[in-house]
């Protein structure tokens, strides 16, 4: 089989890719190794990155720079180009406090890229793992993939992309390229996901970015299993910027402030990876119990931790408080309002 381009990953990035070089005239094939396409797009909601580089900057201080920019500056192009696909993308609003993005059905994007694609004579295979990189000399050429019947087929490409998302899915890579304690953590994403990417790329020669870049991901209330793929937003304790967290030696070790994302990656190097979240009537008020994206549905992530056995309580005054351990292992045991610690992962 020959192709112009040869997509590995059919999820949000790859589909993208897809649809744009099938829109020019591209010959494309789209190999997903899951039982469908989408990735962790399926479970997403929102087109939204910083309004400025400025703020992208301040929110995400180690990031590419360039690729900051571009992202930045695309941004707009990239709204167009959904909506041009026929997919609603709602009027901007602010996401997680300091970005702004526009509401989007994803399942319908990803089906409107995959029509995109074969209408113009693309194919889009799904159960279809691809196992290594095809080369001449220096140059990547193309691919060899496992079908669903267990069979191989190769394709010769033009252009080969890797769009195999992340490597949250191999709790080896995980250990190795984050942190140690970084095996054990929750799968907050599509399982597929295992870094088949950048064990292709490297094997082709290719570098792998800088050490300790860091991850995405936000914290969770520790002991609570994540089966349910809709808890992965609702779980989400996105109103850390308004809360304290501790380690589990009781000390402080990153400003809250900074936002969630960057807390999580601080709290993977604290002892067992573990946290206590402390936060006073007020940010329970205004932050906890309301929506993290304007516009979206209110909820009290407090109380749905709790119900789903998150190990957290309710402490009317100092002195209760005071008395909670420092791991803030205790049942909750009465409703207030006073102060709220749970603890988080
Ligand atoms: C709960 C949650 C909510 C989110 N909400 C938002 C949001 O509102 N807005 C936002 O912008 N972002 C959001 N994100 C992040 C966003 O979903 C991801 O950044 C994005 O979907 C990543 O797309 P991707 O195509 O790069 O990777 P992925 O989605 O990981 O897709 C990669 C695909 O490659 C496939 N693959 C892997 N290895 C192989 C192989 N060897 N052969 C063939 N296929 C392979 C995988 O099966 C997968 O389908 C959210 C993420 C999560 C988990």
């Amino acid at each position: 089989m020959t192709v112009d381009l040869l997509v590995i990953g059919g999820g949000m990035a790859g589909l993208t890719a897809a649809a744009t070089a099938a829109t020019a005239g591209a010959r494309v094939l789209v190999a997903e190794k899951g039982d469908h396409t989408g990735g962790s797009a399926v479970y997403a909601g929102y087109a939204w990155t910083a309004p400025t580089v400025d703020v992208l900057r301040e929110v995400n201080p180690d990031g590419d720079q360039a690729l900051g920019a571009r992202l930045v500056d695309g941004f707009p192009g990239g709204v167009e180009w959904i909506r041009s696909l026929g997919v609603d993308c709602r009027p901007a609003v602010t996401v997680l406090g300091y970005g702004r993005g526009h509401q989007f059905d994803t399942n319908h994007y990803i089906a409107r890229c995959e029509q995109r694609i074969k209408e113009h004579g693309g194919q889009v295979l799904t159960r279809t793992r691809v196992t290594s990189l095809l080369s001449s000399g220096a140059a990547v050429t193309g691919a060899t993939l496992r079908l669903p019947d267990g069979s191989t087929q190769q394709v010769d490409a033009r252009w080969t992309l890797l769009a195999t998302g992340g490597y949250q899915g191999d709790p080896d890579l995980r250990a190795s390229l984050i942190h140690p304690r970084a095996r054990d953590i929750e799968l907050r994403g599509n399982p597929w996901s295992t870094g088949d990417g950048l064990r292709l790329g490297q094997a082709a020669g290719a570098a792998f970015g800088t050490d300790g870049a860091g991850f995405y991901g936000h914290l969770i209330p520790a002991g609570v299993p994540l089966s349910d793929p809709s808890l992965y937003v609702d779980l989400a304790l996105y109103f850390s910027q308004h809360s304290l967290l501790f380690n589990l030696d009781g000390e402080r070790f990153i400003d809250e402030t900074l936002g969630d994302h960057l807390t999580t990656i601080a709290l993977v190097h604290q002892p067992q990876a573990r946290g206590l979240l402390v936060a006073d009537a007020a940010a329970y008020r205004d932050h906890i119990t309301q929506s993290y994206v304007e516009g979206a549905p209110k909820l009290d992530r407090f109380a749905l931790a709790s119900r789903r056995g998150a190990r957290c309580a309710v402490a009317h005054s100092l002195d209760e408080l005071d008395d909670m351990p420092p791991s803030g292992a205790t049942p909750a045991r009465r409703s207030g309002r006073r102060s709220r610690p749970s603890t988080a992962r």
